[in-house]
């Protein structure tokens, strides 16, 4: 299964991603941490990404496009993955259409975890992180709707995009998307 997940800040991503790749055995790609991990090692890839995620802007395209080309071509990918932190835009939600189309691949769904956006906000800010004050969340909320909009809509005229109910509680998120994933093995 190929998957995306997408969702706000304080939306229960992270917690959901984890749990979809170890009950679907696939690997879990969350461009942030590769890229954080990459500029720690100084390889190639976090060379070239260094200068844009010390400045929280997105790492150029060719960058980007590449490095999911190779990963998604890694053994472990073989049978699915789940994305997360990739696409940011819906031209990369593009282009990784146009990659696997290449690799004569399709995505399967591309999941939103949909939270109205003031409990986004309540939730970021109770974690109570040096940059959880108000001001900067509401930042980060109103950048991530104004990015992840032509996403979703991207997908949804493709008929991939599955909306789930995300205001509730994990398991139960959990419980709505594999319903619809796999409904044979739940
Ligand atoms: P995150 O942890 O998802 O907030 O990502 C940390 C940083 O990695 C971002 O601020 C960007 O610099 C970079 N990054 C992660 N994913 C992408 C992407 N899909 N396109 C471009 N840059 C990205």
């Amino acid at each position: 299964m190929r998957l995306v997940i997408l969702g706000g800040p304080g939306a229960g991503k992270g917690t959901q991603a984890q749990k979809l790749c170890a009950h679907l055995n696939i690997p879990l790609i969350g461009t942030g941490d590769i890229l954080r991990q990459a500029i720690a090692a100084q390889t190639e890839l976090g060379r070239q990404a260094e200068p844009y995620v010390e400045k929280g802007e997105l790492v150029p395209d060719p960058t980007m496009i590449e490095f999911i080309r190779k990963r998604v071509l890694e053994s472990d990918a073989a049978g699915g993955w789940l994305l997360d932190g990739y696409p940011r835009t819906a031209f990369q939600a593009e282009e990784l259409d146009f990659l696997l189309d290449d690799l004569g691949q399709q995505l399967d769904w591309a999941i939103w975890l949909e939270v109205p956006e003031n409990v986004l906000m309540s939730r970021s800010i109770s974690r109570a992180r040096p940059d959880d004050l108000p001001e900067i969340v509401q930042r980060r909320i109103d950048l991530f709707y104004e990015c992840t909009i032509p996403i979703m809509e991207y997908y949804e005229h493709r008929h991939r995009l599955l909306k789930i109910d995300a205001y509730q509680p994990p398991a139960q998120i959990q419980q709505d998307i594999l319903k619809v994933l796999n409904p044979s093995k739940i």
